[in-house]
């Protein structure tokens, strides 16, 4: 997708404060953070939604987790972080190019959603 901010990170058109990089998937800062560690792991080949998403992303999705430890590690979250992947209009997704947020410490995150009663 020409135009798609994430694509234009992945191919070095927009400056990003990249994390890691191999042939399937790309991780960079969050421009706006949420927590001291905040970054994205997307795969590189544009994929809109988790429901866009089928067998031919299982080696991009699985790798997404298998690094997220490792890197949220690397980016000083040593004692937990959570990871988030936001899916359409309902899961308020922003950037429709699948990503998944990894977000940590050092202090604990808060309720996974906020409760409204
Ligand atoms: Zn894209």
């Amino acid at each position: 997708m020409a135009d798609c901010i994430f694509c234009k990170i992945v191919r070095n058109e927009i400056p990003a404060r990249k994390v890691y990089e191999d042939e399937d998937i790309f991780a960079f800062h969050d421009i706006r953070p949420l927590a001291p560690v905040h970054f994205m792991i997307i795969p590189k080949q544009h994929v809109a939604t988790l429901y866009d998403a089928g067998m031919a992303q299982s080696r991009a999705l699985g790798k997404m987790l298998a690094m997220a430890g490792e890197l949220a590690r690397k980016e000083g979250a040593n004692d937990g972080f959570r990871t988030i992947i936001n899916t359409g209009r309902v899961g308020n997704q922003e950037v429709y190019d699948l990503h998944m947020h990894v977000i940590g410490g050092p202090d604990p995150l808060g309720p996974m959603i906020l409760r409204r009663t």
